[in-house]
């Protein structure tokens, strides 16, 4: 820590000044740290080279860090001013990772040094609308990251919402593992699978609506229409992590819909609780997680069939010709016969000169893509 008099006077009055201008419009939950601000030195908002430098040999000296992600929907009036808070602060901490901050919350994935993860949760938990708020911590290494990112973004989750009309602040009731069992054990409870189709497909809970939506927008809209007329009904909702449901409840509380429930921290934090606290799993099959591992197992069961020959199958893969890279179903045998593509097609373009292969994808949109050509798999069945 360093001492009230090493601090460059002049930026600290700035900041402060800064702060006392900024502040009645920065959230409108008064913000309790207000009294707390107290800047260390003059900082540039970006990672200078040395401190990459420093980091990796960081990680050489092999020091323990804590992963963790959060998320919350809130009001900030000036993501801006925020993210430079959180980047100022953080960064002293040593935390690593990426944040988005919006208009409408925050979403975060941070690596934090973990000797110092308790002063960090302090400092997080100060910050008045993100108090007690549950963290996500991963005990594994997972991914590493290499430097802090604090990015201004449109939205938190790129949700394809027109959203100005309704309160993304106000859910539907949270929902930890022994409630969503209770409610969804219930026969009038109506239970909603909020991912797309590539997602439920192999894995969901016993009894869920899976809409065969390939965005977040459709499925939104889908499920709206499929709910018309149960008002009174209790509605759960689920997805992987619990962020996709913050957003839809508040949108169904919006359209008339009074008993919306979600589950808290989605399928990842059910099967912790589970798992931990031993109670009864209803999810079947896998979770389909968004990093290379595609997805995780829950349970033994596999509820899907391989997209080209129809085998019980649940391996997702993506296409292996680059320029097509469509996300399907594809067993092990299927794989050998079409190494690893999609279709005959494919597999010739595989066979191609990387010259000719790059000529045959220019001026075609592909990676952005990935996901949304699901729907397309009937037509690779033989
Ligand atoms: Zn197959
Ligand atoms: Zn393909």
């Amino acid at each position: 820590m360093e001492s009230q008099e090493s601090r460059s006077e002049s930026f600290d009055l700035t900041f402060k000044l800064r702060i006392s201008y900024l502040y009645p419009s920065l959230i409108i939950d008064p913000p309790r740290w207000r009294g707390t601000v107290t800047c260390n030195r003059m900082k540039q908002l970006r990672n200078l080279v040395d401190r990459k430098v420093l980091l990796e040999r960081m990680h050489e000296n092999g020091e323990d860090r804590t992963t963790v992600s959060f998320y919350r929907y809130a009001h900030i009036h000036n993501p801006t001013f925020f993210r430079d808070y959180l980047f100022l602060h953080w960064e002293d901490f040593g935390v690593l990772g990426r944040i988005y901050v919006a208009k409408e919350g925050i979403n975060a994935q941070l690596s934090v040094p973990t000797k110092r993860f308790e002063e960090f949760k302090d400092h997080l938990y100060s910050i008045s609308f993100l108090e007690g708020i549950r963290l996500n911590v991963t005990v594994d290494e997972g991914k590493s990251f290499f430097k802090l990112t604090v990015k201004v973004k449109e939205k938190i989750v790129a949700d394809g919402l027109n959203d100005e009309a309704f309160d993304v602040c106000k859910t539907g009731v949270h929902l930890d593992a022994v409630s969503f069992n209770e409610l969804t054990s219930n026969e009038d409870t109506i239970l909603v699978d909020m991912r797309n189709h590539y997602e439920s497909e192999v894995g969901h809970f016993r009894g869920a609506i899976t809409p065969d939506a390939d965005t977040f927008r459709d499925e939104i809209e889908m499920v709206e229409k499929m709910l018309q007329g149960k008002e009174d009904q209790n509605i759960v909702m689920y997805c992987t992590g619990g962020i996709r449901c913050e957003k839809a409840s508040a949108w169904l509380k919006h359209r008339g819909f009074p008993n919306v429930h979600q589950l808290e921290g989605g399928i990842i934090e059910y099967t912790r609780q589970v798992r931990n606290q031993g109670l009864e799993n209803r999810f079947v099959g896998k979770n389909f997680v968004f990093d290379e591992r595609l997805s995780e197992r829950i349970t033994p069961d596999v509820i899907s069939e391989c997209h080209q020959c129809g085998t019980p199958c649940d391996d997702h893969t993506n296409c292996r010709n680059v320029g097509c890279n469509l996300l399907f179903i594809q067993c092990a045998s299927c794989s050998e016969k079409h190494e690893g593509t999609c279709g005959t097609s494919c597999q010739e373009i595989i066979h191609m000169s990387e010259e000719e292969q790059r000529a045959l994808r220019r001026g075609k949109k592909d990676s952005a893509r990935i996901f949304n050509k699901g729907r397309l798999r009937d037509q690779y069945k033989p």
